[in-house]
């Protein structure tokens, strides 16, 4: 589940469960003339109003989920004892980690499920003696398998689920050929590179690569080899920049490095390693060597993204009109 149906899975049962308890509560006080039942619900429903406040106001997340998961599943338990035995408990049982996983996540959903699942495990056992059922250990050992059967169903269904989403957004991000991450990724770090470089008053740079003659090696020996160059490219290029360097493949033989906190030097000096060990590489599909241009430059002056793209575009078409095999430092 993604961050905004959690968000929206939150509002919706701390809505919903607000109703109920605002129904109880007045049930109680004006009807079933219960005060120390309406208090109890009164108290259930404060909590909600903060866990509601948190999220709207405050725009929390895991305290509201935490507080909404509690609060459930302390309403299923009490309604599971109060049936004293009726088979409603199975479905009462099956709600909460329906619920509570998705809101959660995995692991805190798997602790407070194993706490919910002993509670009502022991109230069970402790009821079977007590209620008069008829059949207290069938009883007991449905409710049983209810508590761990359905507890593995709802893990896996939102584990897939998760994987699912996770699949689904790596997919998004990253180039199939080269497993690099692809323009859309680099326009979205752009962004958060851009922010943070004017934040914490950090300089960052850029180099854009591009093939020379890229087409000729498509011609020559066929899209296929061509397509298996780019591979091996970009794993150099990988192997030659810094973990904290970001590398997307931002078009068909061009390739964009980000490199946060540091200077035109620095970036020129990694521009330099990169064309030497792509210049001096021996691809074994194709006969003579490959080489690639840049353009560099630091974004000194904290300008847009788009319009420091522009500058290192500029910088690259210079190094392909002068020569290629050459980085051009933007000025
Ligand atoms: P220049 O030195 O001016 O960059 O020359 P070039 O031939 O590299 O430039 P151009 O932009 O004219 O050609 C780029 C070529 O890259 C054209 C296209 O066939 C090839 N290309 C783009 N994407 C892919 C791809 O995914 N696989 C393969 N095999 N080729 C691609
Ligand atoms: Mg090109
Ligand atoms: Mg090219």
């Amino acid at each position: 589940m993604n961050s905004k149906s959690r968000i929206n899975l939150l509002s919706f049962v701390t809505t919903f469960l607000m109703i109920l308890l605002a129904i109880t509560v007045a049930t109680n006080l004006f009807i079933l003339d219960q005060l120390p039942l309406a208090l109890i619900g009164s108290g259930f429903l404060s909590a909600l109003l903060y866990a509601g406040y948190l999220c709207k106001s405050k725009g929390e997340y895991e305290k509201p989920a935490w507080i909404v998961s509690i609060v459930l599943g302390v309403l299923l338990y009490g309604l599971i004892l109060d049936g004293k035995g009726t088979t409603g408990a199975y479905s009462l049982v099956l709600f909460f980690p329906i619920i509570i996983y998705p809101l959660l996540g995995l692991q805190k959903g798997n602790i407070l499920y194993f706490i919910f699942g002993i509670l009502v495990w022991f109230t069970t056992l402790y009821g079977t003696q007590n209620w008069g059922l008829h059949d207290p250990y069938l009883y007991l050992l449905n409710i049983s398998l209810t508590l761990f059967v359905g507890g593995i169903v709802v893990y896996h269904a939102e584990r897939i689920s998760i994987d699912v989403v996770k699949a689904f957004h790596k997919s998004s991000i990253t180039d199939p050929l080269t497993g690099l991450w692809n323009r859309k990724m680099s326009d979205d770090m752009l962004d958060r590179v851009t922010d943070e470089s004017i934040r914490y008053e950090k300089n960052y740079s850029m180099i854009l690569l591009d093939i020379d003659f890229f087409k000729k090696i498509n011609d020559k020996y066929g899209h296929h080899v061509g397509d298996k160059i780019l591979v091996e490219f970009a794993k150099i290029v990988q192997e030659n920049t810094r973990k904290s360097d970001m590398l997307f493949r931002w078009g068909g033989e061009e390739f964009l490095i980000i490199l946060p906190n540091t200077n035109a030097e620095g970036a020129a000096t990694a521009a330099d390693k990169i064309l030497e060990k792509v210049r001096n590489h021996q691809y074994p599909e194709i006969k003579k060597g490959m080489t690639v241009s840049a353009g560099v430059a630091e974004n000194t002056d904290r300008i847009d993204k788009d319009s420091f793209f522009q500058r290192v575009d500029k910088a690259l078409y210079q190094a392909k009109d002068e020569g290629r095999d050459r980085y051009v430092l933007a000025n």
